[in-house]
């Protein structure tokens, strides 16, 4: 269960006329099935806007992006939720403070009209190492680490081939962090998911990674293997600078 991502010439501005700020000028990738793909820069570098292009919550104008050889303007949304799925920042900001796990759960599993719901809840809350008592919890009643591994549990809920991860740990302390990319690590390697992950953590590219894509302004500098940041095979500058700094 795994998919190609090809991005292709992606541009796109925000606002109109002479107001309008061109925030990816061209940028082009391409990600391999299974593989876990990096997108590292600066903050307003362009990194969420790439993914929220990837998945439609943000329209583009410019170029195209094919998944599995197929853009996904062409893919239906029903079909494009169940194909891939987001896991953003701040798991307290994308939970419903009155909902229950188990509605945030089941929700999705309406909105596809999936049977054997209960089951598929239970499943899903201990795949991402939860207890199935925690589907009656509140995100009030989690920490910050369990809220995301709820979160990762909703994504996963649908059977998704491609996880399209928005700095998943930059909101954790760090032995959380540890703890949510060793699950994210394991849900891979069982599932033979695609990743695409972004983060400012070179580290977590260490840690997850197999190759990585270092954005500048809204431009891919240089696509570069795990092991390059070791030894600092980077060749443009900034990547460099953000390399030897990490
Ligand atoms: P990153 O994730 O690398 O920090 P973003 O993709 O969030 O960067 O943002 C890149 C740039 O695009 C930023 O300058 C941001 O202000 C701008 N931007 C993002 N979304 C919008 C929007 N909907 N309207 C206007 N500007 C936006
Ligand atoms: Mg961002």
């Amino acid at each position: 269960m795994s998919v190609t991502v090809d991005v292709k010439n992606l541009s796109i501005s925000f606002g109109d006329g002479p107001a309008a700020v061109k925030v990816l000028p061209d940028v082009s990738f391409s990600v391999n099935p299974g593989e876990c793909f990096g997108l590292v820069g600066e903050s307003g570098s362009g990194k969420s806007t790439v993914l929220r292009c990837i998945s439609m919550l943000t329209d583009f104008w410019k170029g195209e992006i094919l998944i599995d050889g197929r853009s996904v303007r062409d893919i239906p949304l029903i079909q494009r939720c169940r194909m891939l799925q987001m896991v953003f920042q701040d798991p307290y900001g994308s939970l419903h403070p009155r909902q229950s796990v188990r509605t945030v759960l089941h929700e999705p599993l309406v909105i596809h009209k999936l049977g054997d719901r209960e089951e598929r809840m239970r499943k899903a809350i201990t795949d991402v190492g939860l207890p199935i008592a925690f589907l009656d919890r509140f995100p009030h009643q989690l920490s910050g680490g369990q809220r995301q591994r709820v979160a990762i549990a909703r994504a996963l809920i649908l059977e998704p081939s491609l996880l399209l991860l928005d700095e998943p740990t930059s909101a954790l302390d760090v032995s959380v962090q540890a703890e949510i990319l060793n699950l994210l690590q394991r849900l891979q390697k069982e599932r033979g998911f695609t990743y695409i992950m972004v983060t400012h953590d070179l580290a977590v590219v260490d840690h997850m990674c197999d190759r990585f894509a270092v954005m500048l302004k809204g431009e891919v500098t240089e696509i570069l293997p795990r092991d390059a940041i070791a030894e600092n095979r980077a060749t443009h500058p900034y990547a460099r600078e953000l390399v030897g700094a990490s």
